[in-house]
């Protein structure tokens, strides 16, 4: 019988590591990306192509599910793989982040977030009791601990207490969670590091999270403004106060140097809404940078988007093509650029994954960087 949540680890390389986290739903090859499923679905793609692009597993949004459809209905419905058709482990946030940011007239207190949403009005509250029967309500496979967050660059006392009320607020959501719920043999429970970019803040955090005890463990509040450098700075000391037995997840990162960057000091699971956002807007992902396909040099070039890319839309169709849907607006234009796109990421995990298992991440990583910044 397999076990309701595993992680092995294969090859270390340096500090990054590549593994297999075993669930249920499938295995989890690290390190791995997650393609962000929003609103029940990645979007402009199919679940069947996002499988095909080598993702082993999704992300929801909690706060965005919980206003439409709501938790009760997808759990009505039979929860979200069944609903959205994608039978593979799902990630869903805590929904902290989101309400934080997108939601309005927000009250915190130490109960939760009061709110209204931007949708339509109502009023509701998200606490981590909440959170947690959300999450479960939905059938996520891998809940995220309820936190609460600050910017990077609020006051240090600021940070302290929104880290400090983070701890208590994970091990509330570490209680929910033991009670019991929806789905309950087949989730596994993440707890969330915060403390900004100080290193102390950072340590008191990882051990309050590991005081209560966790399945795995997510940097939280990092890729909100501060930079690549900074952000490598924190990701010098944050993956290493977290026990290494234990799946390390990065969220909301990032770009394909901000990935490679922190694999190298041992993250192993990502999530972004950039491969499938900048589809939509005309930007692809290529070995040599990033490209804007609405560019008018591209309107008769009868490459690929990618020379290297192994995927279907630069097995088939041309940039000039691609160039045309995209200023044309049609709908086929952002499906086929977040399609390459998300191909383009999975095939730089899976590069990552093979190199780190050889042995040879720096030369692979120092190669990557090379290509990417010489732009075309
Ligand atoms: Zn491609």
């Amino acid at each position: 019988m397999t076990a309701r949540f595993s992680f092995a680890i294969h090859a270390t390389d340096g500090r990054a590591r590549t593994g297999t986290i075993t669930m249920k739903r499938g295995e989890i090859r690290t390190p791995a990306f997650m393609p962000v499923g929003t609103a029940a679905t990645v979007k402009a793609m199919k679940p069947g192509d996002v499988r095909a692009s080598g993702a082993d597993i999704i992300l929801g949004n909690t706060y965005h599910l919980m206003l439409r459809p709501g938790a009760e209905r997808v759990d009505r419905l039979g929860g979200l793989h069944g609903f959205m058709g994608w039978d593979r482990p799902i990630l869903t946030d805590s929904g902290g982040y989101q309400v934080m940011s997108l939601a309005e007239l927000t009250k915190r207190s130490e109960d939760g977030v009061a709110f209204k949403s931007h949708l339509d009005g109502t009023r509701h509250l998200l606490s981590p009791e909440r959170s947690i029967e959300i999450q479960r309500l939905l059938g996520s496979n891998i809940v995220m601990a309820f936190d609460e967050l600050v910017p990077t660059t609020s006051t240090r006392e600021v940070q302290a207490s929104a880290m400090e009320r983070s701890m208590r607020w994970a091990k509330r959501s570490r209680d929910a969670f033991d009670a019991g719920g929806q789905h309950a043999e087949d989730n596994a429970i993440f707890g969330i590091q915060q403390g900004a970019l100080d290193e102390g803040f950072r340590k008191s955090s990882a051990d309050a999270l590991i005081d209560i005890g966790f399945d795995g463990y997510a940097i939280g509040g990092l890729a909100v403004g501060e930079g690549q450098e900074a952000m490598f700075g924190c990701l010098d000391f944050a993956p290493g106060q977290l026990p290494a037995s234990k799946p390390r997840y990065l969220m909301g990162v990032g770009k394909p140097t901000d990935i490679v960057g922190a694999v190298e000091r041992g993250v192993d699971m990502f999530d972004c809404v950039l491969p499938t956002r900048s589809g939509r807007t005309g930007q692809a992902f290529t070995r040599s940078g990033p490209i804007n396909i609405r560019n008018a040099r591209f309107a008769e070039d009868q490459g690929p988007l990618d020379p290297a890319c192994g995927c279907p839309v630069c097995a088939t169709w041309s940039r000039a093509y691609l160039h045309h849907l995209v200023r044309a607006g049609e709908i086929l234009g952002a499906m086929l650029m977040t399609e390459h796109n998300i191909w383009f990421y999975q095939q730089m995990m899976a590069d990552l994954r093979a190199a780190i298992g050889e042995g040879r991440l720096t030369a692979f990583a120092d190669d990557f960087r090379a290509r990417y910044a010489a732009k075309e």
